[in-house]
Parts: structure tokens; C-alpha cells; sequence
């Protein structure tokens, strides 16, 4: 296959300066293959890696943010057999160092040697390159092949669906039956109602402030939704739960008050995924969590080889994302997509880039 030498590619040169400009098409060295990105979806975590920078990113100047895309192998680096040329791939952010114990028992999106480059730990998108470009190079641990029906738009979500899947099984998944709150109808939340939903979730509630995403919320299969701004969630709970509260509660919004809430929603014994991101520290009632046996658990990222879990939910459809997806842009419009996502203009939920 001939593959040019130069590429267009988003580089950050300061803060708040991302320029699409001509970089070397990468190498891939051992274990890696060459990508020919074909989507990229945009990430709450973008506009601040953009804004403010993420611990241990590469200079300015050299950086290529973006870490939810999908493409096409071009090239493959030495000893890799797993995956060939013309293979479709959904690429997830972290790659383990391999060696840290945290690695060897699996829990790669916490490696002790994160990024550290020479140990091998990658971050694409953070503490390495990512997608925002024309090619990208990942470790063959990153990927994950999709079928032909899934479209290279619609799996940019797989990295959504395997954030909300680990989320779930760090408090030991979901029984069949179980009544389950998901907080926040932003990308993760509208992934985890359909989740939740696949696992066999009886009932999902659905809570937020933003009746359009609670009526994409609806679409997607929340049986119920709740405005907070208009009804008092654990009252509103209390009610659909006679007086129980429900089983499960996964936390999607990152907001403090609605993450310390999450306690009075669930009945004794209950459940809370922690997968929203906090800006800043929570007080919690701790003595409920005691009193009530109440388990509590916190996800990095997509964990555990869930993206591959996610894709078959994905390509069958059980798992959509095209309702998410509100914007294409192409990859020279990326600031303009930028603040699309970001002002959520025309109602933007999950923005995506096309090279
Ligand atoms: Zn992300
Ligand atoms: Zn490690």
C-alpha cells in the first residue's frame, strides 16, 4: 500500500492553540501497527487537555491530542500477526506498561508506570500522540477489530461504551431485573442507560437538568426520566422505588452535589458506580455508606478489555451510538468543532472529527 509521508495532523502549540498543520506520517516500530484514522470523536477531557494540559503530555509544538478514534491498519510493525493490513480497528486510549504489578494483574488503566515511555505505558491522545490526524501509530494491545456494519463514526463510542462497562463491573456488574439510576444524560450517561439495559437492568431511571438529552435518554431505552430542576430526584426515586430506593446507582455527571446524592437514592446494600469526573472534592455522608452496607467504586477509564465486550453490542445494535452524534467536522474545522462541543451548539452531545 503506498502511504504518503507527510500528514495533516491538530498540534497543540500552547495553551488554547491547537493548528492543523503538515507533520512525518509516524513509524510503527515492534507491536505496533500504522493506522490511517478515519474518525475521532471529541472527549469532555479534550477541551481541557487543550486548555490546561495533562500530566506528562508531549511538548508543544509536537502534540497531537484526540484518543477515541477508529481507522484503518496500513502497516504493521515487526512481530505483529494478530492484526493484518485492511483490518478495521476502534483503538482504546491506555496501554499498559506490561511489568508494574497493577499491569500483570490487569488493571492497565492504572499502571504504576503511567506515562513513563521507556517502561512502554502509552497514553494516546495524553502522554502520547492520538487522532486528531491523518495516521496514528498504537501498540496491537489497544485494538480491537470491528465488523463492516459498524461504522467508523458510530464505534468512536466504543471508548464511551468500555468507560461505562468498567465502571459497572468494578461494583460486580449488574443482576438481571435491577432497578438502576444513571445520573446525567451527557455521552457516558446515554451509554450507560443503554448498558445497563443490556445487562439486564429491569428499570433505568434517568436524571438531569437538560430536557433534550433527557428525551434522547427516553429514545435510547431510560424507562424513566427525571428533571432535577423540576422534581426532587430521591423524592421522585423514593416514589417508583416504593420507599426502597433503587438497586444501583451509576454516576455519570461529575457534579458534586448530584455524586453525594447518589447515596440517598439507593436502598440498603446498594450499589454506586462512580464514572463521572470531578472537578472538585465531594463531602459524602460516610456513616450511610457504613450503616447501610453500601459498596462504592470508582473506574479509570475503559478497563479490563471492555471495548472488545462492547463491540458485538455495538454492531448488532444493542448498544447505538448514532443518536449521540450530533456533529461531524472535518479535521481542518477542528476548533470550530471544538466549540461546538463545548457551548453544546445546536444541541451538541458527541461531536466527531473526520481527517
Ligand atoms: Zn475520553
Ligand atoms: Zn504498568
Amino acid at each position: 500500500m503506498d502511504i504518503a509521508k507527510k500528514m495533516k495532523a491538530a498540534v497543540l502549540f500552547g495553551y488554547n492553540d491547537l493548528r492543523v498543520v503538515e507533520k512525518e506520517v509516524p513509524t510503527p516500530e515492534p507491536g505496533e501497527v500504522l493506522i490511517k484514522v478515519k474518525a475521532c470523536a471529541i472527549c469532555g477531557t479534550d477541551p481541557h487537555i487543550i486548555s490546561q494540559g495533562w500530566p506528562s503530555n508531549p511538548p508543544f509544538g509536537e502534540y497531537i491530542p484526540g484518543h477515541e478514534f477508529t481507522g484503518e491498519i496500513v502497516r504493521v510493525g515487526e512481530t505483529v500477526d494478530e492484526f493484518k493490513v485492511g483490518d478495521r480497528v476502534a483503538v482504546e486510549p491506555h496501554k499498559g506498561c506490561g511489568r508494574c504489578v497493577n499491569c500483570i494483574r490487569g488493571l492497565y488503566t492504572i499502571c504504576l508506570n503511567y506515562g513513563n515511555i521507556a517502561k512502554g505505558h502509552r497514553h494516546y491522545g495524553f502522554s502520547t500522540n492520538g487522532g486528531y490526524a491523518e495516521y496514528a501509530v498504537n501498540h496491537i494491545n489497544t485494538l480491537h477489530r470491528i465488523p463492516e456494519k459498524l461504522s467508523y463514526e458510530n464505534a468512536t463510542l466504543i471508548t464511551t461504551a468500555g468507560t461505562v462497562m468498567y465502571g459497572i463491573e468494578r461494583i460486580g456488574g449488574i443482576r438481571p431485573g435491577e432497578t438502576v439510576v444513571v445520573t446525567g444524560p451527557g455521552p457516558i450517561g446515554l451509554m450507560g442507560v443503554q448498558i445497563v439495559k443490556a445487562l439486564g437492568a429491569g428499570r433505568v431511571i434517568l436524571t438531569g437538568t437538560r430536557e433534550s438529552r433527557l428525551k434522547v435518554g427516553r429514545e435510547v431505552g431510560a424507562d424513566e426520566t427525571i428533571n432535577i430542576r423540576q422534581d426532587d430526584p430521591v423524592k421522585k426515586i423514593n416514589e417508583l422505588t416504593h420507599e426502597l430506593g433503587a438497586d444501583v446507582v451509576v454516576e455519570c455527571s461529575g457534579n458534586p452535589r448530584a455524586s453525594a446524592q447518589a447515596i440517598d437514592l439507593i436502598k440498603k446494600g446498594g450499589r454506586i458506580a462512580l464514572v463521572g469526573i470531578y472537578q472538585e472534592p465531594v463531602s459524602l455522608n460516610l456513616n450511610k455508606v457504613v450503616q447501610w452496607n453500601l459498596s462504592l467504586a470508582g473506574g479509570k477509564a475503559e478497563g479490563m478489555w471492555n471495548l472488545e465486550r462492547a463491540v458485538p453490542l455495538m454492531a448488532d445494535g444493542r448498544i447505538k451510538a448514532g443518536p449521540l452524534i450530533t456533529h461531524i467536522f472535518p479535521l481542518d474545522k477542528i476548533n470550530e468543532a471544538m466549540e461546538t462541543f463545548v457551548k453544546r451548539i445546536g444541541g451538541a452531545i458527541k461531536v466527531v472529527i473526520k481527517p
